[in-house]
């Protein structure tokens, strides 16, 4: 428990984290990374060099300090944060290291301003939230341990079959080297991918959704090749499996996470919005609602730039001649065919409130969003502007947490 004055005294910080979080976060990793270059196995460096990850923290340690007298107020994020922590492999040790870093990060960027007794306050406040998260994670390892096909650390899969879905997208369906039962995973959850890249010195951990439906006896993921281009880098890690990794090779997994989740017990209408990749963990929450509640209304909107990556094309429109319940839309940003007889688009362009308003069911529905971040501010607004509630809408960023409204 933190007592009143030190309290005030980080809130009386909350001004200067506004104006200059972004500042420390970026110092804080430079410190990490030069202190502990072993750390660097462990966070994602392209987040870094795009200053994501940056910003996620800074907005993370905004909220604590706001509701630093009322933690609970932040224990959705602190579970988000949580779920990718634990497929990570973060352990309470690396919690000091970070707190450490994280002092003289704030001492290096305000100088005189950072007083010792606001270093001192920022070290107790620290404690208190390095322990909610110890706590939440330590929870989360239990129950993944716990679980029946459950493991801890990193497990070695064999690439059982790879398929590719689309001229960009390729899924690998991941069968257990030992043989043994996988945990079961909650529709819209995700696996890390621990990847040893030949050449590189450091490894690499990437997030990859489930795609299909919990109730099978592999996992499967499918992945955009994330080509090179104008100035930037070809990905290391989808380029990797799209090019070097094939049926009968070794892929290190940790057990499935994640907090963007179906909700199973819902019975209202349901609404899938995809873009490009991000149609990857609605595939699996589609699925689960067509295998288990075939009451329930789906319509699942896939958004792609043109039919040659618009992955799964097939497979979901035989689901949707087989299903009653499930209406397909497909909206090409610029289709390379414009016959929608052998095309099947109903919408050309980016999504829009208009068109939404054309495909939403009549009846309040839930909303399930996944895309790259453009893609769903736009989306989000289209949908608001249909007067669809916040809280209807659920959504994830294939990357640290940021923000969807304007
Ligand atoms: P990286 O090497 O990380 O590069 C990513 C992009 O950044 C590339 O386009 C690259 O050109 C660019 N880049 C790299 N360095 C720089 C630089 N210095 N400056 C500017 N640009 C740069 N992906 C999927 O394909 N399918 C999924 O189902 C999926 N699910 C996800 C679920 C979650 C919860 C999360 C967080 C992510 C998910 N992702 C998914 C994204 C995935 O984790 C990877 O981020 C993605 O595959 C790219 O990784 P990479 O190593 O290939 O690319």
């Amino acid at each position: 428990m933190l007592n009143e004055n030190t309290i005030a005294i980080i809130k009386s910080t909350v001004p200067v984290l506004e104006k200059y979080g972004t500042d420390i976060t970026k110092r804080f990793y430079q410190l990490l990374f030069t202190n502990h270059p072993e750390l660097l196995n462990v966070f994602n460096q392209t987040n870094q060099q795009k200053g994501r990850q940056q910003t996620a923290l800074a907005n993370a340690v905004y909220a604590a300090a706001v509701h630093i007298d009322n933690l609970a107020a932040i224990l959705p994020v602190v579970k988000q944060i949580g779920h990718k922590h634990r497929s990570l492999g973060i352990q309470p040790e690396a919690y000091p290291i970070v707190g450490e870093n994280l002092l003289a990060a704030i001492k290096d960027v305000l100088g005189d301003a950072a007083t010792d007794e606001i270093l001192q306050a920022w070290g107790e406040a620290y404690g208190v939230i390095a322990d909610a998260f110890i706590g939440v994670e330590a929870e989360m390892y239990k129950e993944t341990e716990d679980q029946a096909g459950g493991w801890s650390g990193f497990r070695a899969f064999r690439i059982d079959r790879k398929v590719q879905e689309s001229d960009v997208i390729t899924s690998f369906y991941l069968v257990p080297q030992d043989g043994k039962a996988i945990a079961s995973f909650l529709p819209g959850q995700y696996v890390t991918v621990q990847m040893k890249i030949p050449g590189e010195e450091y490894t690499h951990m990437r997030q990859y959704s489930l795609s299909d439906s919990p109730d099978k006896p592999y996992y499967r993921i499918s992945v955009k090749r994330e080509d090179s281009r104008a100035k930037e880098p070809a990905g290391k890690v989808s380029v990797y499996l799209h090019e070097s990794l094939n049926e009968g090779d070794e892929l290190l997994l940790s057990a499935p996470a994640g907090d963007f989740i179906l909700d199973q017990a819902g019975t209202r209408p349901v609404v899938f919005i995809g873009g490009g990749v991000g149609f990857t963990p609605l595939m699996s929450m589609m699925q689960t609602v067509l295998a288990n509640q075939p009451e329930r209304k789906i319509t699942f909107i896939q958004a792609a730039q043109n039919e040659q990556v618009h992955a799964m094309k097939a497979h979901v429109q035989e689901l949707a001649e087989k299903n009653d319940q499930l209406s397909v839309h497909i909206c090409y940003e610029k289709p390379l065919s414009q016959d929608r007889t052998v095309n099947h688009y109903d919408h050309e362009g980016f999504i829009d409130a208009k068109y939404l308003k054309s495909v939403l069911p009549s009846e309040e529905a839930d909303i399930y969003l996944c895309g790259p971040v453009p893609f769903m501010k736009a989306v989000y607004a289209a949908l608001q502007a249909n007067q669809v509630p916040t809280q209807r809408i659920h959504y994830e960023f294939f990357g640290p947490a940021g923000s969807i409204g304007a």
